[in-house]
């Protein structure tokens, strides 16, 4: 918010002639208060959060995993970190896919390393390179395939929703079922459960599932 207001101030127009003075243009008398900045920036906020939820609501989906996907944008989990936060005791702060760093929705969606391994086999599948951004937030807003229209890419985001799902339930699965932590099968799982959301959601889909995991490109063109 710092750097919003910060590069706010710094976007001034200067006049020959007037003396140097400050104008608040987002207030009508022109004078600068927090109460404005405020709704400046909480206004931004808005506008940033109305463009993610639309973009989940446009996925095609099953509620729950929507209701996940807003989870995460709001960081509204109960990661470690947030559990912490709530006064929660627990053994260790530590994600439980890589033992290494604190567990939180960033680190668990984004920046892990078993979480970058299934980012890649997602590439690799589809034959792009990307660099995925660490905010899961930001992961997901670009999400998005260079030559497919809006409405394909509002069903590849699925996929998107379909590898957090899995990840989430793989991380729950490794805590409470002591299960060993694997990557490749919860980017297997994924692509299982986004081929099946679109099949029950979309009346066109008209390709099998072993067409969606060999070429996954022409199965959302078709679209
Ligand atoms: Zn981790």
């Amino acid at each position: 918010m710092e750097e919003q207001l910060l590069q706010m101030i710094c976007n001034q127009r200067f006049i020959k002639g007037h003396p140097d003075t400050w104008l608040w243009k987002d207030d009508d008398d022109e004078v600068f208060s927090v109460k404005s900045a405020y709704y400046k920036l909480q206004g931004n906020f808005v506008e940033e959060e109305d463009k993610v939820f639309h973009m989940l609501w446009n996925t095609k989906v099953t509620p729950k995993a929507q209701f996940l996907g807003w989870r995460i944008s709001l960081d509204k989990l109960p990661t470690k970190d947030n559990l912490i936060v709530r006064g929660v005791q627990l053994q260790h702060n530590l994600c439980e896919l890589c033992q290494v760093s604190a567990e939180s929705v960033d680190h668990l969606f984004s920046s892990c390393r078993v979480a970058q391994k299934v980012w890649n086999l997602c590439d690799n599948w589809l034959g792009v390179s990307s660099v995925h951004h660490f905010k899961a937030r930001e992961n997901f807003k670009h999400f998005s395939i260079i030559n497919l229209n809006t409405r394909q890419n509002s069903i590849w985001r699925g996929m998107w929703l379909a590898i957090v799902e899995e990840i989430w339930k793989h991380r729950n699965w490794v805590i409470f079922k002591q299960r060993k932590v694997d990557p490749d099968e919860i980017f297997g799982l994924a692509q299982v459960i986004a081929w099946v959301w679109m099949k029950h959601k979309i009346s066109s889909v008209n390709f099998s599932y072993s067409d969606w995991v060999f070429s996954p490109l022409s199965c959302l063109k078709s679209l």
